[in-house]
């Protein structure tokens, strides 16, 4: 194994729990290949663990393990036994959920996601992507899967010059898969649709949102392919569901359909534009979801995505009445919880609406968060009440 030396800024980081190695913190890469595992030391020669090394990104490691050791199939097969035995903890109600979140299960740049008896994968470095045959093998021996596509169609793979490709591993891949979570039948595009299929992330803040939901009329903003709007029609007289995307829309109305829904109206639009026009028209709602895209994709589009946030929650907050139930989510991790609590608040005194804290949330358990690891933490999910 290749020695690469960093410096003591990098130790640092790495005795604080962070598993990121920067390459402007690295002394000497000895002969480390694109996507090796390398032995990582300090400048005093000390060992500080294994990593992957990748050439071209800012991220010139990613640290795998404490300990110099082999990144084969044995430590596969140990991290993605250990990924799974969490999952069957917290996960209830759902065929569907992630099975490796990256940093977060000690696999950074991975993602595993199941979908009943298909899974999808995301190899988002040069060292995963160079071990996705050895992944893709322990994922056969651990699941025995009808198919394992590699949804690599992901931008920041651009960073470590490697191509953006759809493909499959193993199996034949599906039309669609239909999966089972809370009670519905979800259908999820594993070739083609959001994310790796449909957002898992949102399962566990699907049924507290549901729980607040007494009759009269919803507006799930955002819907792609419906998750707040399906698990919200059972509890409203009736939903609109909205999002600029037809394909996404098309499987939710089939997912209205297969679970024999037929109070939802999805519909196409700009939600900028939809929100201000129902604003101007006094429309009122009986609750309002807001789940938008990251306005922030890095620190430097903080106070962009800042100003897209209060606006779009200014705009939601003029259709809700007293007794009206805003949800509010970000998924951009470079918003931390205080900073959009703060965002919202001073929507709020621009509406002139009184808000009060029902629920903070965050991502499902499956998605977990290591507290040394900011990054592993991204979604926000806030109810809040008009008084
Ligand atoms: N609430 C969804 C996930 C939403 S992801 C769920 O639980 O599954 C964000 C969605 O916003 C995407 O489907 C995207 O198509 C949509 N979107 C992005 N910009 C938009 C805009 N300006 N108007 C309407 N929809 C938009």
């Amino acid at each position: 194994m290749n020695e690469v030396r960093v410096n003591r800024k990098a130790a640092g980081r790495v005795a604080s729990g962070h598993p990121w190695i920067f390459s402007s913190d690295i002394v000497d890469r000895d002969g480390a290949q694109p996507g090796d595992a390398v032995r990582v030391t300090d400048p005093r020669g000390r060992t500080l663990g294994t990593a992957h090394f990748s050439s071209t990104s800012q991220i010139a490691l990613r640290m795998l393990s404490p300990n110099a050791e082999e990144i084969d199939r044995d430590f596969f097969l140990r991290r993605l036994r250990a990924a799974e035995s969490h999952r069957t903890r917290v996960v209830r109600h759902s065929d569907a959920y992630r099975v490796v979140h990256g940093e977060a299960d000690l696999l950074p740049a991975l993602v595993v996601d199941r979908y009943g008896d298909y899974l999808v994968v995301q190899t988002l470095d040069q060292g995963m992507d160079a071990a996705k045959p050895l992944i893709a093998s322990c994922l056969e021996e651990l699941f025995a899967p009808q198919a394992i596509i590699a949804r690599n169609d992901v931008a920041v793979r651009a960073k470590e010059s490697l191509p953006l490709e759809i493909t499959v591993l193993s199996g034949a891949a599906p039309e669609s898969a239909t999966i089972e979570m809370n009670g519905l039948k979800l259908r999820a595009d594993l070739m083609h649709g959001q994310k790796t299929g449909i957002y898992l992330d949102q399962r566990e803040n699907y049924r507290a949102v549901a729980h607040y939901a007494h009759g009269g009329k919803a507006l799930d903003c955002f819907t792609s392919t419906g998750g707040f709007a399906l698990h919200l029609a059972a509890h409203c007289e009736s939903v609109e569901a909205v999002d600029s995307s037809e394909p996404a829309l098309a499987t939710a109305r089939a997912n209205a359909a297969a679970n024999a829904l037929t109070n939802i109206d999805f519909r196409q639009a700009d939600l900028f534009d939809l929100l201000s026009g129902y604003a101007s028209a006094h429309r009122q709602f009986n609750m309002v979801v807001l789940d938008p895209p990251a306005f922030a994709k890095s620190r430097h589009s903080v106070e962009g995505a800042a100003t897209g946030y209060k606006e779009i929650n200014l705009r939601a907050l003029r259709l809700l009445p007293p007794g009206g139930i805003l949800v509010t989510c970000s998924c951009s991790h470079h918003v931390s919880e205080s900073m959009l609590l703060e965002l919202v608040a001073a929507a709020s005194l621009d509406a002139a609406r009184t808000l009060r804290v029902l629920d903070r949330r965050t991502q499902s358990q499956d998605h977990p968060i290591l507290l040394t690891v900011p990054e592993t933490h991204y979604l926000k999910c806030l109810i809040l009440e008009v008084v």
